[in-house]
C-alpha cells in the first residue's frame, strides 16, 4: 500500500486523523483463537455515488476451542446495522456492540468442527473517521458526473463494509464474491470473473479466488470502466490473464504506460519465483486512494513506475506470504518498498538509486530513535508509519543485502521465503529470519535484534593516520543515536584510494570504538567511509584526506602534546560534563580522563594519566553531551 496523492491525503488524512483519536475503541483487532475462517462468500450490492451496501455475508469456519457460552467475536461498524443471522441455517443470537459483533454459536461445536455463518446487514458506512469504504468521482470532479466507490482493507478497514474477524494471522483458503451494482457501472475484484449476470438495469459480478487470501486483501472497485486485457507470457511458456481497470478517459495515457506491468511480473520472477497467482489474473484498477495491494488485483491512481512497481511487488511479500501481526508489516511494506527500488536501479541506473536509498535514509535519521517492528500494533500511524516501517524496512533490507554479500544471494534468500513452506501462508520476522538463515547458512539474529527490534541507527566517526601512507590505521567509533540504541554490529566497506591503488577492504566493527590497521604496496592518501552507502547511519559517503587527522564532526577535536602532559581543544554545543577516554590501537582502553562540567563552546582542557603513556599510536574519544562522539588520533613518541 501506498499513499501518494496529494488530494488522496487531504481528503482521506483528516479520516485517518480522526482514526487516531478514537483508536482504542476503533481499531482492536479481533483476538479470538476460538475459531478459524476458511472461507467467505459476499453476496453484496454496493453503488459508486455513496457508501451505502446492503446484502449478505456467509462464512464457512472450523472450531479451535469454543468459549463455554459459544461466543465468537467479529467485527462490523456500530453504524451498519445486522438484520439476521444464521449459523448453520437457524437463527442465531447476536449482539452487535459498537464496532464488535458477538455472535453466540446454535452449537457447542468440538475442535475442528465446521461450522457455516451467514450474516445479512446493511447500512451507510459515511462518517468522517471511515476509510474502508469510501465514494468520490474520477478524476475527484463532481463535474464529470463519473462516481466511483472503492473499499480498502490494510489494515483496519474491513468492518467498515463487511463483518469480518479483523486479524491479519487468519488467512483464508478461498472467496467467492458477488458484486450487483447499477448498469453502467462494473465491479473489479480478487481471482477470476466468473461470469456477469444481467438483471435489466444491474448486473452481478461474481469474482472467485481460489487462492489463500488475508481478509484485508479482499476488496471492490465500483465505477465505469474500460478494461484492457490481454494474456502474460511468461518465461517457461505458461500464460496468466492480465486485466486492467482504467477510467474511460484514461485508455490512451495508461494503456501504453501500463505496459511496464508485464516486465515488472518477468523481472520479479527471475528474482523471487512465480508469481503466485498464475492461474487467475493480475491487473491494475485505477481509483484515488494511492496504492493498495489486493490479491491479484492492484488498486493504483496512475501507471507510474514507481507505484506500480511497489503494488506489483506486494503480490509476492504481502499477498503470497502476508504479516501475520501488524507489528511485522515491514514484511509487506519494507519489502515492497525496497524491491520497487531494486526495480528503479534496473530501470533508471545506480546512481538514480543511490539518490532513492539516501533519500529514504534521510527520512529515518531525521528523528533518532524508532524500530522497525511495530511494539503497538494497534494504531494505524504506527502500522503505516512512513519513516519506520517503509523506509527503515526498506534500508534494513538493503543491509541484509549486503551482509549476505550479494544481489544473487540476497535474492536466492527471498525467493526461497516466499517459495517454500510459508507461501500462501502468513509469517512474523522470526520466521524471516529462520527462512534466510536456512538459505544462506548464517546466524542472523544479531542482525534482527539490532535492526528489527533495535531502537535508532549507529551514528560514525573514523579518525585515520596515513603518515605511513602503506600503513594507514583507522579507528571507527561508534554512538547510537539514542541511548536505548543496540551497538551496531555490521560489517563496513573502506575504499583506500592513492595515485596508483583503489581498493575496497571489509572490517567487522563489533566494538564502540575499534582500530583496525592496513598494509598497501602503493601509497594511499584518501579514505572513503562506506562508498556504497550500504548503512543506515545518517551519512552520505565520507571521504577523509590523508592527514585529516579526524573526523565527520564539524568541530576539530584535537590533542596536543605539552611539556608534561596533553591539551584537549575541542568544542561543545550545550552544558554538560565532558570526558575522554584513550584506547590504544588493540582497542584496549588505557584510561578514562573526566574534564569536569564545561559550558557551551570552545575549550582547551590540559590533562594527564596516573601513569606515562608508552610510545606508539594511540586514539582519544571525546564524550560530551553531543549526539556523537568524537575521536582523535595522537601519537606518543621516545
Ligand atoms: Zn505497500
Amino acid at each position: 500500500m501506498r499513499t501518494i496523492a496529494f488530494l488522496v491525503l487531504s481528503m482521506i488524512s483528516a479520516r485517518i486523523a480522526c482514526a487516531q483519536s478514537t483508536a482504542q475503541d476503533t481499531v482492536l483487532i479481533d483476538t479470538d483463537s476460538s475459531f478459524d475462517v476458511n472461507y467467505v462468500k459476499f453476496d453484496l450490492s454496493v453503488r459508486p455515488d455513496t457508501e451505502y451496501i446492503a446484502g449478505s455475508v456467509e462464512f464457512r469456519a472450523h472450531a479451535n476451542a469454543l468459549r463455554p457460552d459459544r461466543t465468537i467475536q467479529l467485527s462490523l461498524r456500530g453504524q451498519l446495522s445486522v438484520d439476521s443471522l444464521f449459523n448453520d441455517g437457524t437463527p442465531a443470537t447476536f449482539n452487535h456492540f459498537g464496532d464488535k459483533l458477538f455472535v453466540t454459536l446454535n452449537h457447542s461445536y468440538s475442535p475442528s468442527a465446521p461450522f457455516d455463518l451467514v450474516i445479512y446487514y446493511h447500512g451507510f458506512s459515511t462518517s468522517p473517521d471511515r476509510v474502508g469504504f469510501i465514494h468520490t468521482w474520477q478524476n475527484w470532479d463532481p463535474a464529470t458526473g463519473i462516481p466511483i466507490s472503492w473499499s480498502w482493507g490494510e489494515p483496519f478497514g474491513m468492518k467498515d463494509w463487511w463483518p469480518c474477524k479483523d486479524n491479519p494471522a487468519d488467512k483464508l483458503d478461498s472467496a467467492d464474491l458477488y458484486f450487483t451494482c447499477d448498469k453502467p457501472y462494473m465491479i473489479g475484484s480478487n481471482g477470476t470473473l466468473v461470469g456477469v449476470a444481467d438483471h435489466d438495469t444491474s448486473q452481478t459480478f461474481h469474482w472467485h479466488e481460489s487462492y489463500p487470501i488475508d481478509h484485508y486483501l479482499l476488496a471492490f472497485v465500483c465505477t465505469q470502466f474500460d478494461t484492457l486485457t490481454h494474456w502474460h507470457r511468461w518465461a517457461d511458456g505458461d500464460s496468466t490473464k492480465i486485466m486492467h481497470f482504467v477510467f474511460p478517459g484514461s485508455v490512451d495515457t495508461m494503456g501504453p504506460e501500463l505496459g511496464l506491468v508485464d516486465s515488472i511480473l518477468n523481472l520479479y520472477e527471475g528474482w523471487f519465483g512465480p508469481y503466485a497467482f498464475r492461474k487467475e489474473k493480475y491487473g491494475i484498477a485505477q481509483w484515488h486512494g494511492g496504492g493498495m495491494e489486493n490479491e491479484t488485483l492492484s488498486f493504483c491512481n496512475d501507471a507510474d513506475s514507481g507505484l506500480v512497481a511497489h503494488e506489483t511487488a506486494h503480490q509476492w511479500f504481502g499477498d503470497a506470504i502476508t504479516c501475520k501481526t501488524w507489528n511485522d508489516c515491514w514484511l509487506n511494506e519494507g519489502f515492497a518498498t525496497y524491491v520497487a527500488d531494486l526495480f528503479m536501479r534496473q530501470n533508471h541506473g545506480v546512481p538514480y538509486f543511490n539518490d532513492v536509498i539516501s533519500s529514504r535514509e534521510q527520512n529515518v535519521t531525521s528523528q533518532p530513535d524508532g524500530t522497525v517492528h511495530t511494539p503497538d500494533s494497534l494504531l494505524l500511524t504506527d502500522v503505516l508509519n512512513d519513516r519506520l516501517v517503509y523506509d527503515k524496512g526498506a534500508l534494513l533490507l538493503h543491509m541484509l543485502n549486503f551482509v549476505l554479500g550479494s544481489d544473487s544471494a540476497f535474492f536466492r534468500c527471498l525467493r526461497e521465503y516466499v517459495t517454500g513452506p510459508l507461501r500462501y501462508g502468513v509469517a512474523g520476522a522470526e520466521d524471516f529470519r529462520t527462512s534466510v538463515e536456512k538459505s544462506s547458512g548464517r546466524d542472523l539474529k544479531w542482525f534482527f535484534d539490532e535492526w528489527v527490534y533495535g531502537d535508532g541507527y549507529p551514528i560514525y566517526d573514523v579518525a585515520w593516520n596515513a603518515q605511513d601512507s602503506l600503513h594507514p590505521s583507522v579507528a571507527i567509533s561508534q554512538t547510537g543515536s539514542t541511548p536505548n540504541s543496540p551497538l551496531f554490529t555490521m560489517p563496513i566497506e573502506l575504499e583506500f584510494i592513492g595515485s596508483d591503488i583503489d581498493t575496497t577492504v571489509q572490517v567487522w566493527d563489533d566494538a564502540p570504538l575499534k582500530p583496525f590497521g592496513f598494509t598497501f604496496s602503493n601509497p594511499v592518501t584518501r579514505l572513503v567511509f562506506d562508498p556504497h552507502n550500504w548503512l543506515l547511519d545518517g551519512s552520505l559517503p565520507r571521504t577523509l584526506a590523508v592527514h585529516s587527522a579526524i573526523s565527520s564532526s564539524p568541530s576539530e577535536f584535537r590533542i596536543t602534546k605539552l611539556l608534561n602532559s596533553y591539551s584537549a581543544d575541542f568544542s561543545v554545543d550545550k552544558s554538560g560534563p565532558v570526558s575522554i577516554e584513550i584506547y590504544d590501537l588493540l582497542g584496549r582502553q588505557i584510561a578514562m580522563i573526566p574534564l569536569g562540567i564545561q559550558e557551551a563552546g570552545s575549550h582547551s582542557i590540559p590533562w594527564r594519566t596516573e601513569t606515562p603513556l608508552s610510545p606508539g599510536a594511540y586514539f582519544c574519544r571525546l564524550i560530551s553531551e553531543r549526539s556523537n562522539d568524537e575521536i582523535a588520533k595522537f601519537m606518543v613518541g621516545n
